[in-house]
């Protein structure tokens, strides 16, 4: 066995209450992989917690045992000898979970080529989501058994952090995964439906406004839409119905990266970053603090709106100069 992860089934199987946790704007692959390991875990007769510092998307919420993901509040406390933490590639992405972490024992598992290793434990390797680490360790455990619902979120994290098997971090190891989990029971149409295929009535209509002021640079390369309060005021939309959205810009024909600038607050720009083939726009996202993957990536910049935008694409034009 890879002694990594005989390494965390270890110190797993020393502990007797366990928190589980990861980053803010959860996504299929961080609340999948938390709660597969809550389900394995439990069949290990362990006490376990989910908390993070964030709401659950709606799409998430069919998920099996999601009601389990607790939300952190200003002086909660635990009283837990192992905390695990998962897709998250430094302690500050777990945002005031922090607060939680004191003298326990930290696993650290993660996919990100930016983690610093923040763990006791570390088991961080370059594959295509975190899920793809936690079915490992499931693998090795002799005990715990691959029921449908550990199958389930384990599928919603591949199929999430792929874009269903489409982006380059998919492997072959990624599909022999989904073969395996779907031999359990897994009902891909089902988790297509909910993440994919299910738009609020005002993410729709958002779309359609934010679409129309779609901008370009002269070279064509750099394609991107912005959200302003205002925007997400007059269609009665929250921050959540932009989902999705990130990905249209990188689609324009002849584009190498794509942006998206969301006003979380005047002064609270979050940025999400996309590229096609070449630009590392992890690298640009952590010019202004952020991070993520080669091709996917994201930060948050407390500036205005305008002045993001105009550093943003500047970064990327500098960025664009030495990858291209
Ligand atoms: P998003 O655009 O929010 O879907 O994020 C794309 C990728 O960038 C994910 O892998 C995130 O984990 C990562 N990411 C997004 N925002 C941040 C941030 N502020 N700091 C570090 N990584 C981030
Ligand atoms: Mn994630
Ligand atoms: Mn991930």
């Amino acid at each position: 066995m890879n002694e990594k992860i005989s390494a965390v089934i270890n110190s797993i199987k020393d502990a007797e209450n366990i928190l589980l946790t990861g980053h803010i704007s959860p996504d299929g692959d961080n609340l999948g992989s938390m709660l597969a390991l809550k389900l394995m875990m439990e069949q290990l007769g362990k006490k376990t917690t989910i908390i993070i510092d964030d709401s659950i998307p709606d799409c998430f919420t069919f998920l099996p045992n999601i009601e389990e993901v607790q939300q952190y509040e200003e002086g909660l406390t635990v009283d837990v000898d192992l905390i695990v933490v998962v897709d998250s590639s430094n302690l500050e992405r777990i945002a005031r979970v922090q607060e939680l972490v004191t003298e326990q024992i930290v696993i650290n598992i993660d996919h990100h080529e930016d983690n610093n290793l923040f763990g006791d434990y570390n088991l961080v390797a370059e594959v295509a989501a975190t899920v793809e680490l936690i079915y490992n360790i499931q693998q090795e455990m002799k005990e715990v058994e691959l029921t449908s619902e550990i199958a389930t979120v384990l599928a919603t994290g591949l199929i999430t952090d792929t874009g269903s098997f489409r982006y380059s971090n998919t492997t072959s190891l990624t599909h022999q995964i989904m073969a395996e989990l779907l031999n359990y029971g897994v009902d891909p149409s089902l988790i297509a439906k909910h993440v994919l295929e299910t738009n609020s009535y005002q993410n729709l209509i958002l779309r359609g406004k934010v679409l129309q002021d779609l901008q370009v640079d002269s070279t064509g390369k750099i394609a991107w839409l912005k959200v302003s309060r205002e925007m997400l005021e007059e269609v009665g939309a929250e921050l959540e119905d932009t989902e999705g959205l990130v990905n249209y810009p990188r689609t324009l024909k002849g584009a190498e990266v794509g942006v998206l600038f969301k006003e979380v607050e005047e002064q609270e720009i979050r940025v999400g970053l996309r590229s096609n083939n070449y630009l590392k726009v992890n690298q640009v996202a952590d010019l202004f603090g952020g991070g993520g993957h080669p091709r996917a990536a994201g930060c948050t910049i407390n500036l205005k709106l305008e002045e993001v935008e105009k550093e943003v694409i500047r970064a990327i034009k500098e960025q664009l100069a030495k990858d291209k």
